[in-house]
């Protein structure tokens, strides 16, 4: 059973049972009512006919009192200590066929003669012949019946027209309360299906609770988005980061492999290259971890660090792992306030691009003045049309995929180096010219 059937099937048997109660209230309440006004007014001729009898002497005159006194639909009916029948006059033909019942003690009774309410009032009176007798006045009630009957059609249109309204209401107060809710669980079923974070369209001024809800689902949806989001952004940049130390490492352990027993220099650096790239990659992974949950931009570990020194070493990984000419213009040491570990990562993602996106040597300059150091890296490569240089920073971003197909990548390494870059509060600076090649000025300003 669904709510709106609930709620419908509930308000309608409340309504019923309100209804009904309070209708037969009314009814018995009218009912005794009219019972009353009618014996009050029959006590008092009944009253009234003892009085004029005990005037009277003869047999003859005490019938034509009782004609007089006749209720205008019943009879009267004279018995004596025996009960035999002394007299009976009536206006309606049979009354003399019905004998009243009263209860013990009781000088009246309600019984019915056809069908019809008949009221009976019995009082002891001295006969003309000085015996004892009782009067039975007896009164037929076909007004209070009509009465009661006109009431019960008004009480039973109540109740119909009642349930109507009530129906009625019901139905649409069913509709208001679960429109929303069907809206929600057909926003969720579809969430489910097409695998993402539908919102629902709350009213812009809704205040009351099925807008609040509303509003919480929507931001519910919009957490989980996020959640998932910043998960997904954790994996592929996992991944796109952790690609060139890999390469890095592999290259030092196959010159090992191939030389490095016999030529301790070259066992030394790889040993010691194969180490750092390891530790790296583990800090990496951490702080990328941090940053995934905490969201916190400013994840930075700033201390003083030759710059210089820093391009040399990621330089020399570099040409072991690609073989191509990496080349440094500039003298150290040049000293920077800056996190060793990110810069060395925003080195690695521009390396990567120049050597990808070209084939001949990559030229790296570093230069100092009073604001800062500018590292450039340039190459001879196909370059960046100018139309595409906007977007080079957004994330999945590829010139032409199908010249990028063949160079292999998923257009993240941008975007991550703008993320470093603003965290290390350096400046990204890109000059490109189609088949001539591209420069790009990381400036460190100083601190
Ligand atoms: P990924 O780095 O994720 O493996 P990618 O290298 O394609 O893939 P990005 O590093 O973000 O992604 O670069 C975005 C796009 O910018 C590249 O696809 C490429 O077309 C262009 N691009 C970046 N650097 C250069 C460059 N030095 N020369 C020419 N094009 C470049
Ligand atoms: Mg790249």
């Amino acid at each position: 059973m669904n709510l709106k059937t609930k709620i419908h099937l509930f308000s309608t048997v409340l309504t019923l049972v309100i209804l009904s109660m309070m209708n037969i209230g009314i009814y018995i309440l009218f009912e005794r009512m009219a019972f009353d006004t009618e014996y009050k007014q029959l006590n008092n001729e009944v009253d009234e006919l003892i009085a004029a009898l005990s005037k009277i002497s003869n047999e003859a005159d005490a019938a034509t009192i009782l004609r007089t006194y006749i209720p205008p639909n019943g009879g009267i009916r004279v018995i004596d200590s025996d009960e035999d029948l002394k007299l009976f006059v009536q206006t309606i033909d049979g009354v003399d066929e019905y004998y009243p019942r009263f209860k013990v003690g009781e000088r009246y009774s309600i019984g019915a003669f056809q069908g019809t309410p008949i009221l009976t009032i019995s009082k002891p009176v001295i006969w003309v012949d000085g015996g004892v007798t009782e009067v039975q006045v007896m009164k037929i009630l076909g007004d209070v019946e009509k009465n009661l009957d006109f009431l019960r059609l008004i009480l039973l249109s109540v109740m119909i027209v009642g349930i109507l309204l009530m129906t009625v209401s019901s139905v649409t107060l069913g509709k208001i309360i679960t429109r929303p809710i069907t809206k929600l669980i057909n926003t969720m079923s579809q969430s489910r299906l097409s695998g993402t974070y539908e919102k629902i369209v709350v009213p812009p001024n809704g205040k009351d609770e099925m807008a609040q809800m509303g509003i919480a689902f929507n931001e519910m949806m919009e957490r989980l988005e996020q959640n998932f989001k910043k998960q997904e952004q954790f994996v592929s940049d996992a991944s796109h980061e952790l690609k060139t130390p890999l390469t890095v490492i592999e290259s030092y352990a196959k010159l090992l492999a191939r030389h490095g027993f016999s030529n301790t220099a070259v066992a030394e650096e790889s040993v010691q290259a194969i180490v750092n790239e390891t530790a790296r990659m583990k800090e990496m992974i951490e702080q990328m971890l941090l940053l995934a949950k905490s969201n916190e931009q400013s994840m930075r570990h700033f201390e003083k660090i030759d710059v210089f020194r820093l391009v040399e070493t990621t330089l020399q990984s570099m040409r072991t792992a690609y073989n191509r000419h990496f080349i440094l213009n500039g003298q150290g040491p040049i000293y920077a306030n800056t996190d060793l570990e990110q810069l060395r990562q925003l080195l690695f993602i521009i390396l990567d691009n120049a050597r990808k996106y070209s084939e001949k040597e990559i030229i790296t300059t570093i230069l100092e003045n009073e604001k800062g150091i500018t590292i450039s890296i340039l190459d001879y490569g196909n370059g960046i049309p100018e139309k595409d240089l906007p977007h080079i920073f957004d994330r999945f971003y590829r010139v032409d995929e199908a010249r990028n197909r063949k160079t292999g990548g998923t257009g993240l390494g941008m975007a991550i180096a703008k993320d470093i870059a603003m965290r290390l509060t350096a400046e990204l600076k890109i000059e490109s010219t189609v088949e001539v090649g591209t420069i790009i000025h990381i400036f460190i300003p100083n601190t």
